[in-house]
């Protein structure tokens, strides 16, 4: 399943090939459950592993467009994680001190420590994405950033941190059914912003960012995967899949115990 959803290294993403409704052969909704519930705690141990390792971190960036779905997978595949060895960082437009920096100033500061999960929701890739479409730079700023970003990652991977990237990939009718849904809930409204219905419009513009994007800065050392988003129990399953996939291969340890205390007698 998860070479299906890499973008390999110097080939191009092809979104629009990929079906955001694919279920990736899945049966259904309880299959998806199921191994969902198989995966977690797998996530889990090696969460604890890795925190008790306290050597290496963990990087998940997570992209989308508005309403894709970001929240809910954190939601869904963190939730049996150990909060205090996870930090969440959310993105939104520069304002203050990291408008006056460097784009990358403020994202350094939350990578992950030694030891911890980081999750970007939206990330650095905002500064060719969404700068992009809204032409907040001149493109003379923001295509050498590809570069730039691959190289910033692979400080990152040199220095010990494992990095994941994840596009969840939705279409633009799931977006129409997502936002509708978001108007009509007050449970759901605070969600929406007026920009959302602007950047819908700009639908195209966006895929073409992300395409570029994705073909740039998928890199050995910082893959990316487009999963399909349209259903939450496959997307759900396939960060988790990815997740566990990554975490196995890093096989974090325990540290041993001092020999001066093991068997010792807790009186
Ligand atoms: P979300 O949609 O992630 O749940 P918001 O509705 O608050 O959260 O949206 C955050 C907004 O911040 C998005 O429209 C996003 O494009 C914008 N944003 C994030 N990073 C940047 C950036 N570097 N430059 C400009 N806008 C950004």
């Amino acid at each position: 399943m998860l070479d299906k959803l890499l973008v390999r290294p110097g080939h191009k993403a092809n979104l629009s090939d990929r079906d955001p409704t694919d279920k990736l052969g899945l049966s259904g909704k309880p299959q998806g459950r199921k191994q969902l519930d198989q995966l977690l705690p797998k996530l889990d141990d090696l969460q604890a592993r890795l925190a008790g390792e306290a050597s290496r971190g963990v990087l998940l960036v997570l992209q989308a467009m508005d309403a894709g779905g970001k929240d809910g997978t954190i939601r869904s595949v963190f939730t049996g994680v150990n909060p205090q060895g996870v930090r969440i960082t959310s993105f939104k437009a520069p304002g203050g001190r990291e408008a006056q920096q460097d784009y990358l100033w403020r994202v350094h500061q939350v990578c992950p420590a030694r030891g911890e999960i980081a999750i970007f929701n939206r990330s650095h890739y905002e500064d060719v994405l969404v700068v992009r479409v809204h032409g907040l730079v001149p493109e003379e700023r923001w295509r050498p950033r590809y570069q730039h970003i691959r190289e910033f990652e692979r400080v990152l991977h040199d220095e010990g941190t494992t990095i994941i990237k994840v596009m969840l990939h939705i279409s633009a009718e799931e977006q129409r059914v997502r936002m509708q849904e978001r108007i009509d809930d007050p449970a759901k409204g605070w969600k929406f912003r007026a920009g959302d219905l602007d950047d819908r419009k700009r639908w195209d513009d966006f895929q073409a960012a992300y395409e570029e994007a994705l073909t740039e800065t998928s890199t050995d050392w910082a893959p990316w995967y487009v999963v399909p988003g349209d259903r939450n129990w496959v997307r759900d399953v396939a960060v988790a899949k990815i997740l566990v996939h990554h975490l196995t291969q890093l096989d974090p340890q325990y540290p041993k115990i001092d020999p001066a205390i093991v068997g010792t007698k807790v009186v």
